[in-house]
């Protein structure tokens, strides 16, 4: 039985972990960072935590004997797809990555393209109200700005001490209906959004955003490493079948 390991947390990785879990040829283990409390693994088995490393990786895979790994994490998640790429050369272990693509551009978007998140908070407008929506990690350029009126939505609260730019804090998951979010936005007389380019089906907030006229300040994706990449979750089935099983 040939093993594989979907280094996950994201929705793809769900998705694939649960249409292999029927392929009597295959074991999977997903692998999650392990930070957020209930997260969607689809199926199979779950490991959890860092590895230590591009090194830790590359003895992970050769120690359990897996056979090819997938990396599914997200966009952003640039330090582990490193990581991946070079534990996968070490270990002499076939990679693939898995990258939707960026959000689709139309001609109703308006979006301000930015190499990091600092020249996010940078390019925004003295006094803008803004609906932070790029991740609660990334707060700190914009708590730095104190002309700024920031909404930001968050999944767990914040905890004490931590440090959040001015404005107002609401709880919750993304609403998956952009009419939801256009009526926050509009509540709150946001003029601005800032969000990572994360890509795949545009979410509601951009649709919301496009509807209402708003500019978004996209943050622009980290290069993944070289080597093979798709772009969906039949891409990365197909790529299985070549690699572990000569067959397309
Ligand atoms: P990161 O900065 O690229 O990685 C930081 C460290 O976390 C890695 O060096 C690795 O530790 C560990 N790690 C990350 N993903 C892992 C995984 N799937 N399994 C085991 N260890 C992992 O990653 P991040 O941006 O913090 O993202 C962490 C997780 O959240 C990822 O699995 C990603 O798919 C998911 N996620 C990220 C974002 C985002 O915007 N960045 C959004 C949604 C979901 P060691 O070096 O010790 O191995």
């Amino acid at each position: 039985m040939a093993r594989l390991l979907i280094l996950g947390g994201t929705a793809e990785a769900a998705e694939l972990a649960a249409r292999l879990a029927g392929d009597a040829r295959l074991e999977t283990v997903t692998s999650l960072a392990g930070l957020t409390r209930l997260p969607n693994v689809g199926a199979g088995r779950v490991r959890r935590g860092g590895f230590g490393g591009p090194d830790g990786l590359a003895a992970f895979l050769s120690d359990e004997g897996y056979d090819a790994l997938i990396d599914a994490t997200h966009p952003f998640a640039a330090q582990i797809a490193a990581h991946a790429a070079e534990a996968s050369q070490k270990a002499k272990v076939p990679r693939v990555k898995l990258l939707r693509p960026p959000f689709e551009r139309t001609a109703e978007d308006n979006f301000v393209p930015v190499q990091d998140v600092q020249a996010a908070a940078d390019s925004l407008p003295e006094g803008a109200r803004v609906f932070l929506a790029a991740g609660r990690r990334e707060v700190a350029p914009f708590a730095a700005r104190s002309d700024l009126w920031c909404l930001i939505r968050m999944i767990e609260p914040p905890t004490a001490g931590e440090r959040l730019p001015q404005g107002e804090v609401i709880l919750g998951r993304p609403p998956t209906d952009p009419a939801e979010e256009e009526l926050l936005l509009r509540e709150h007389q946001i003029g601005w959004i800032v969000s990572k380019d994360s890509g795949g089906r545009a979410a509601a907030k951009i649709i919301a955003a496009r509807r209402l006229g708003l500019p978004v300040v996209l943050v622009e994706r980290p290069k993944p490493p070289a080597g093979p990449t798709v772009e969906n979750v039949d891409a990365v089935v197909d790529w299985i079948e070549t690699t572990l099983f000569g067959e397309p």
